[in-house]
């Protein structure tokens, strides 16, 4: 299959890179991007930049967990079903009320969940431990609050005895006022989001998605929906891309195929330069006649300024041999050129894009997580010598195992769809037999 010779880490152009060096390259070249203060809903994913403290306590005031009465603790003390306390009920408090009655001894008031605690109730009995109470709004029921006339009267009865603070939620007992809410480098996810907006942030500053423009080059591509003709086939790694852009935390914006044409594609990542925090293409980076890629780079990369160009080199891993990064235009975006045969890209994107994305948003864990599992196949695998292969598999948890799914041909996109994981056969191995442990890395 692939040379057994011993692999050349020389500077010449032959030189196979290995996966780490090339990964480290690129993590060393991509930094952060500068923070922006975003609406909340807009840094969902986001990585915050700033210390976010408490500016009012939450819960702002007393108020109640339940619906029920607002009753004083001694007018309620050892009321039974058999001697209920009988209480004039002197007003409904709704939330959301801003005046409130006062509650004096012999008296309630009709009280409804996260409803203020008024002045001289001390307790809340749920609405379940009394008769329901009668005329006024009590009448109505406790869940037509809005129909309650003002200073409802009446009576309830109540058939059980409260202590102190009984269905209150203090003041401050979730978050008190000038507290630490949520730290600089937290990743804002939908429960981080409730508490921002329950403290009354509008907008936090955090780093911003990238915006990753993804591209793929191939005469032969045709846009899925439009009819097939001969000898073409669908673009599917502008879509696969996309996603997983968007699966790793990016604004993705997804290039139509561009033909193979050197002057074309120059001219479409200049145009996509302005939306673009990182480029992805895909194709055109062997050594084929039409691999275009190389030639338009070499153009638009101003390799006169420093940090500019793009480098195109070769790795000891399979499928994805050839690579190319590097940074074009004036603000020196990154660049990163995939191979073309879809599960290369693919493979490609989580091992090289999807770490320099979540580099980009400031993230801390921004590869894949992989675990150890035991092969499970009905023959051994065979893998290249000097290269780290990446077979797609199926990793089964539970039992702490992992099959293959499909052979090794990075055409295989069928396959590829019901993987869960990637298998990785170390550079030395050119053989795995079943019952071998593998690293996996886990697609989630
Ligand atoms: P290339 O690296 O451009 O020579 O492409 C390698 C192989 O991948 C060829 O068989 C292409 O037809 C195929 N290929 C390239 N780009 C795409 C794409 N966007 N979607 C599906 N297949 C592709
Ligand atoms: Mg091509």
């Amino acid at each position: 299959m692939s040379s057994t010779a011993p692999q050349d880490t020389g500077a010449g152009p032959q030189r196979l890179w290995s996966v780490d060096e090339h990964l480290a390259d690129i993590l060393a070249a991509v930094r952060p991007l500068e923070p922006i203060e975003l609406q909340l809903l807009d840094a969902q994913g986001c990585v915050l930049v700033e210390d976010v403290t408490v500016p009012v306590a939450l819960p702002p005031f007393d108020n109640s967990s339940m619906d029920g009465y607002a009753v004083r603790v001694a007018d309620v003390a050892g009321a039974s079903e058999e001697f209920p306390a009988v209480l004039t009920v002197v007003g409904d408090v709704a939330a959301g009320s801003g005046e409130l009655p006062t509650v004096r001894p012999g008296e309630a008031a009709r009280i409804m969940t996260g409803a203020p605690l008024p002045p001289g109730a001390e307790a809340v009995v749920p609405v379940e431990w009394t008769d329901g109470g009668t005329g006024g709004g009590a009448a109505t029921g406790m869940t037509a609050a809005s129909q309650a006339p003002e200073g409802a009267e009446g009576e309830v009865r109540v058939h059980r005895a409260a202590e102190a603070r009984a269905h209150v939620r203090a003041r401050g007992s979730d978050v008190k006022a000038g507290a630490l809410a949520l730290e600089a480098g937290t990743v804002l996810g939908p429960p981080q989001i409730a508490l921002l907006a329950a403290i009354g942030r509008g907008t936090v500053r955090v780093r911003p998605r990238p915006r990753v423009v993804v591209l793929s080059t191939g005469s032969e591509l045709v846009q899925p929906g439009e009819p097939l003709t001969e000898g073409r086939i669908y673009d599917s790694n502008s879509f696969a891309l996309a996603a997983a852009a968007r699966d790793a935390g990016a604004i993705a914006y997804r290039v139509g195929a561009v033909a193979d044409d050197a002057d074309g594609l120059r001219a479409t990542i200049e145009d996509q330069l302005v939306r673009a925090d990182l480029l992805v293409t895909t194709g055109g980076v062997s050594v084929g006649a039409y691999d275009v890629v190389k030639e338009a780079l070499s153009a638009v990369g101003d390799e006169d300024e420093p940090g500019g160009g793009v480098d195109f080199r070769k790795l000891a891993m399979q499928p994805g041999k050839p690579q190319g990064f590097g940074s074009v235009g004036p603000d020196h975006t990154p660049l990163m050129a995939l191979p073309g045969n879809p599960v290369s890209s693919y493979v490609s994107f989580e091992l090289f894009v999807r770490p320099a994305i979540r580099t980009l948003m400031g993230l801390p864990d921004v590869s894949r997580p992989s675990v150890r599992a035991v092969l499970k196949a009905d023959k051994a695998l065979t893998s290249p010598a000097a290269r780290r292969q990446f077979l797609r598999g199926a990793y089964d948890p539970v039992a702490g195992t992992v099959s293959p799914v499909g052979g090794s041909g990075s055409h295989l996109i069928a396959a590829l769809a019901h993987a869960d994981c990637l298998l990785v056969v170390p550079e030395d191995a050119t053989s795995v037999e079943p019952g071998a442990e593998l690293e996996v890395v886990l697609l989630g």
